[in-house]
């Protein structure tokens, strides 16, 4: 069996990884010249011989896939853990700097609030029987046309509960609470519970030395010629004897094709035959968050530690070296919903002045700034976004169509998985296809 797998990201290089050590001959068609897709550690915007990720970054304690790759390559996780709770260390508010104690004082509702919400959608998850089939919940139709936002006005959240909802969706969906369908992160809390991990209790990491190096070393048992850079896929024949993808410089044969790469990636191939009504549809409107990063070193560390919420364009500010020694550091902005879509419209070295001024705001002592850069995922033609997010109506329309085999056609990418939107669902995926083509073998 010969196998074409479309992206070098982590689930087009575990199906690749899984496929040739089971003896399966495979080819690996990346568009860009690097490999790891949304892992991507940058070194080269930094001085003093620091880093940071432009994509993924965390890694969940739950996310055992994950961590089975950091074991087998022999990779460090940074200690410093961190908490995926509604409130962090720090507010910026009105030009304030504000700790946990004082957020009572401005809204006492505060954590009854939140504390309200996350059992509203914990009600909703107790009945997905199954994460991986959201779909199939009993009020799957009315629940999946409720958005965040209707769940906040029904629930009547006060100023501060609401703020940090709408932080929380731009962040964890990089998406608005409009643009998140409740039924979507009731599954997500329902594969927490299903890890015997509440969602709030939940502790994650970083990977010492950088994400990039899950991808790479797949790359390299891979061994040479495996993967193949440069080769942007633009059209994909399937006949009832094989599969023939074209790139601009190279035509290829198979038995099998795997699409494992975004679905606004997706949209600009042409298929013959085209593909399913229903499949097609979804590749066309399933939504994707608008995560920019942008990572700023300054010459001194002077801010306070911890992460921070705020209500200017940054959103949400961190350390990415607080773990590591040295004078000077980076403060990372992390940026979704339409503050993404904002900075997406921008150039690079606008969104870094843009993310200065904001990070400023929150702390008027910062050193110069001496380097950095800024990744605005949704203005990136291979990526279109950042992560799947599901918008209202789209588990019960879309959810089904992205995860069945379209005859020699297998789709994979974190979109496909029940871990949506993390590094764990594009191994997923690419173990579950891999898994499908060695069965009918
Ligand atoms: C800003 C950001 C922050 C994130 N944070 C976290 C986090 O903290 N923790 C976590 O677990 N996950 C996080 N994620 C999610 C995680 O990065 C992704 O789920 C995962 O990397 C997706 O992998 P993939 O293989 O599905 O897709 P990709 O990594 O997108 O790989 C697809 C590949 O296909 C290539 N391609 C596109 N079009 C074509 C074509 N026509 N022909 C050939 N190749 C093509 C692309 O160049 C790319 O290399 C984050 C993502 C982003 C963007």
């Amino acid at each position: 069996m010969r196998v074409l797998i479309v992206g070098a990201g982590l689930a087009g290089l575990t199906a690749a990884d899984l496929l040739t050590r089971a003896g399966v001959d495979v080819v690996v068609l990346e568009a860009s010249q690097r490999i790891g897709g949304r892992t991507f550690t940058n070194r080269a915007d930094f001085v003093d011989g620091l880093a940071a990720e432009a994509g993924a970054e965390w890694i969940d304690s739950v996310h055992g896939r994950v961590h089975g790759l950091i074991e087998r390559f022999g990779l460090t996780l940074d200690p410093v853990t961190t908490t995926w709770t509604a409130v962090r260390r720090w507010l910026h508010r009105s030009g304030r700097l504000l700790g946990p104690d004082e957020l009572h004082d401005i809204d006492p509702r505060l954590g009854d609030d939140l504390d309200r919400f996350e059992a509203f959608i914990g009600d909703i998850a107790a009945e997905i029987a199954d994460p991986a089939h959201p779909d199939r919940h009993p009020r799957a139709r009315s629940v999946d046309s409720m958005s965040v936002a209707d769940v906040v006005a029904q629930l009547d959240l006060g100023t501060l509960g609401a703020f940090f909802v709408q932080r929380n969706m731009q962040g964890e969906f990089a998406a608005e609470p409009i643009e998140v369908s409740a039924l979507f992160i009731a599954q997500q809390r329902a594969l927490y519970a299903a890890t015997d991990a509440a969602h709030g209790s939940v502790e994650a990491q970083r990977l010492l030395g950088g994400v990039s190096q899950l991808s790479n070393g797949l790359a390299v048992s891979l061994g040479p010629d495996v993967v193949h850079l440069g080769q942007g896929v633009r059209s994909i024949a399937i006949s009832e004897v094989g599969a023939t993808v074209a790139t601009d410089r190279a035509t290829y044969d198979a038995d099998a094709v795997v699409l494992a790469c975004a679905l606004p990636a997706v949209r600009r191939i042409a298929f013959d035959p085209a593909l399913p009504t229903d499949v097609r549809a979804a590749v066309d409107d399933l939504g994707y968050g608008t995560v920019t990063k942008t990572a700023l070193q300054y010459r001194e560390r002077n801010w306070p530690a911890g992460y921070a919420t705020t209500d200017g364009a940054a959103q949400r500010v961190y350390e990415p070296t607080a773990a590591i020694a040295g004078e000077t550091g980076i403060l990372m902005a992390y940026t979704g919903g339409d503050g993404g879509r904002a900075l997406g419209e921008l150039d690079e070295t606008s969104r870094m002045d843009v993310m200065e001024r904001s990070q400023r705001e929150m702390y008027p002592q910062l050193a110069p700034r001496v380097a950095g850069f800024s990744q605005a995922w949704s203005a990136e033609p291979g990526f279109g976004g950042s992560y799947a997010v599901y918008r209202p109506g789209e588990i019960t329309r879309h959810w089904a169509a992205l995860r069945r085999p379209i005859g020699r056609l297998h789709l994979a990418g974190e979109h496909t998985a029940t871990w949506t939107g993390y590094l764990e669902g594009a191994i997923e995926s690419g173990e579950t296809v891999a898994a499908r083509l060695l069965a009918n073998d």
